[in-house]
């Protein structure tokens, strides 16, 4: 019976989100509110009481992408290898200097994703200095979004979709399917936030961090594979028992990573009194 409903669960979640490639909506939500847990009082009240909006809103960047992916897809990932070997040491991380070694066009293929991030957070930094609560809200939600898609390993690699044919789907099959089928059951408990002296310099550590992890996601998708070829329960039952910890500590380090984000800001902004009390996101219809 148990058995029956995880296969239809699935079928019924490949039918219903389609190929998009982030972490689903559960997974951004997860780790937006989890972040929101971990941050300290005088930040947590203003948090907590808009989290109705910045939770569902971290989903917002992958809608954007739907309707105008060229202009915004590239934000969503940085294939690092593209830009250099690893472990990464020489990687270009100043924006302008990245541009004039790269070309514009090549920085572009290889995607934007921390750029973006240190982008967001100024933009936080700003909403907080003017206590715009509105703005805090909607740029606290994006920034949600790209610090989540920095930790997921497939994010930051020009071997996005697996490094063999076989593989092919592994993306999505990581992602999506199985971070939806195991989230509630997945332990993420963040501890505190990070400590971020240099936003851009955290965010490309990230995703270095998260592009380890290729490597032995693509093992368990092997071994998964030939246990059960056709992706079916028992491939996802082997694929979470060989990375649901790698899950797990994805999703943790993303929170902590974004509770980090939200304090630095408000450090940055010189520490605003956040009022106790919902931002007015009403437009008058
Ligand atoms: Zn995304």
């Amino acid at each position: 019976m148990r058995r029956i409903g995880l296969v239809s669960t699935i079928a019924v979640f490949l039918l219903s989100t389609g190929l998009c490639w982030s972490w689903g909506p559960e997974s951004h939500e997860l780790i937006t509110s989890k972040a929101i847990s971990i941050l300290p009082k005088e930040l947590k009240t203003f948090y907590e009481l808009n989290s109705r909006y910045i939770v569902p809103m971290s989903n917002l960047p992958d809608d954007w992408r739907e309707t105008y992916k060229a202009q915004v897809g590239p934000e969503h990932y940085i294939d690092l290898d593209l830009l250099d070997a690893p472990p990464f040491k020489k990687l270009v991380t100043d924006r302008a200097s990245a541009e004039k070694r790269f070309g514009r066009q090549k920085l572009l293929e290889a995607g934007m994703l921390p750029w973006t991030i240190a982008e967001r957070y100024e933009k936080l930094v700003r909403a907080m200095r003017k206590t715009d609560t509105v703005e805090i809200v909607v740029q606290s939600a994006i920034l949600a979004h790209y610090v989540g898609d920095a930790h997921v390993p497939f994010h930051n690699t020009k071997y996005y979709d697996g490094k063999t044919p076989k593989q092919k789907g592994i993306h999505f099959r990581w992602e999506e399917n199985l971070a939806s089928l195991a989230l509630r059951r997945l332990d993420v408990r963040p501890v505190k936030p990070q400590q971020i002296r240099n936003v851009l310099k955290s965010a490309f550590g990230w995703c270095i961090s998260s592009y380890k992890l290729v490597d032995a996601i693509l093992a368990a998708d092997d071994e998964a594979r030939s246990i059960d070829p056709n992706h079916g329960f028992k491939y996802y039952q082997s694929l979470q028992r060989k990375t649901g910890s790698i899950l797990a500590g994805r999703l943790k380090s993303a929170s902590e990573a974004l509770g980090g984000l939200y304090v630095a800001a408000w450090k940055e902004a010189g520490k605003p009194n956040l009022p106790a009390k919902h931002a007015p996101l009403f437009w008058g219809h």
